[in-house]
């Protein structure tokens, strides 16, 4: 059995769209399947719609969450309330072509763990385009591992690539960094990502930052370590440069003045020091988070028809 999966976010407009052309292709495909969606806090009429669903046809399943969680939270609770052997996870919006399931199945069948929809990205806009590219070269110099560029959560997994993932508990998370770092043969599909069916994209730039912060620092403790490096070039260079005006006054008699000097250097090094202290903080806070060790998202009803 294929699960289908699908995050929902005030998707009242999309979602019937999205039943008219996923169910034909899962249909021809010839595989049992079932839909899970969840219900993250939408305001608007998401939950009567799919509760609509859940009462025509047996395949589907709702999880409605007490609040929006946001997306990683959402796919996890997809994760968990699967049941099928493998699972497809692709948004509400059509943004992911139902179309590519066929082939995504197909692959699956040939023996591959994961097979992941590689996009084009044509379609976004210029500033996306480059933050996503920026994100993209700068974690994977940070991480020991790589995000595959472009690589979405548009996706199918098998069952024990999902045991794996759900295993995970961390509550800040970014299911592209968990997917890459659980690993398994992953074969990769090209598509053209296509326009939003309706609604507005749930995405600013302020919470994709987040969301890269997020990312980096779950994945990678190399800001931390900079912060040795620095200290000791910084050191190094202070010991050096103490034995230039050494050398200056006591073997050519130079006198130093050095009042501007000085107070450059103490604003430049408090500057270094606030920036050290500061990363640090970001770590010691996610600590924090972390260790209150509070639930992923909080399932208020399950909806199934049975
Ligand atoms: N989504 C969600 N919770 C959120 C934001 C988004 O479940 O807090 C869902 C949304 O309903 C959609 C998918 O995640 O199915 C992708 O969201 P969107 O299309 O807004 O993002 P974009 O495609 O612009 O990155
Ligand atoms: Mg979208």
């Amino acid at each position: 059995m294929i699960s289908i999966l699908c995050p929902c976010f005030n998707e009242e407009k999309s979602l019937p769209l999205f039943f008219d052309r996923i169910i034909p292709v899962m249909e021809n495909t010839g595989e049992e399947f079932e839909f899970v969606f969840a219900n993250d806090g939408s305001t608007d009429d998401t939950l009567s719609v799919l509760k609509n669903y859940v009462a025509q046809d047996k395949r589907v399943r709702v999880i409605d969450f007490s609040r929006n969680f946001g997306k990683e939270a959402a796919i996890t609770a997809l994760l968990d309330y699967s049941h099928g052997d493998a699972v497809v996870l692709l948004d509400a919006d059509l943004q992911h072509p139902p179309e590519l399931i066929p082939e995504m199945i197909q692959k699956w069948h040939e023996g591959w763990e994961v097979v992941a929809a590689r996009r084009d990205r044509g379609t976004d806009s210029f500033l996306k385009k480059y933050t996503a590219l920026a994100f993209y070269r700068f974690s994977n110099y940070m991480m020991s591992y790589k995000i595959p560029a472009n690589v979405g959560d548009f996706r199918l997994m098998d069952r024990c690539v999902v045991d794996t993932l759900i295993k995970f508990r961390e509550s800040q998370r970014l299911m592209k960094g968990l997917f890459a770092w659980a690993g398994f043969n992953t074969y990769f599909i090209d598509y053209k990502a296509e326009k939003r069916a309706a609604g507005k994209s749930k995405f600013r730039i302020l919470s994709l930052w987040h969301l890269a912060v997020d990312g980096i620092t779950s994945f990678s403790t190399l800001p931390l370590r900079i912060w040795s490096y620095i200290g000791g070039i910084i050191a190094f260079g202070a010991f050096i440069y103490g034995l230039v005006i050494a050398a200056d006054t006591w073997i050519f008699g130079k006198d130093t003045p050095g009042y501007a000097t000085t107070v450059c250097l103490i604003l430049l090094f408090g500057g270094l020091q606030l920036l050290g202290i500061g990363v640090m903080g970001e770590y010691l806070g996610r600590t924090y988070i972390e260790s209150k060790n509070r639930p992923i998202y909080i399932v208020r009803k399950v909806f199934e028809n049975e």
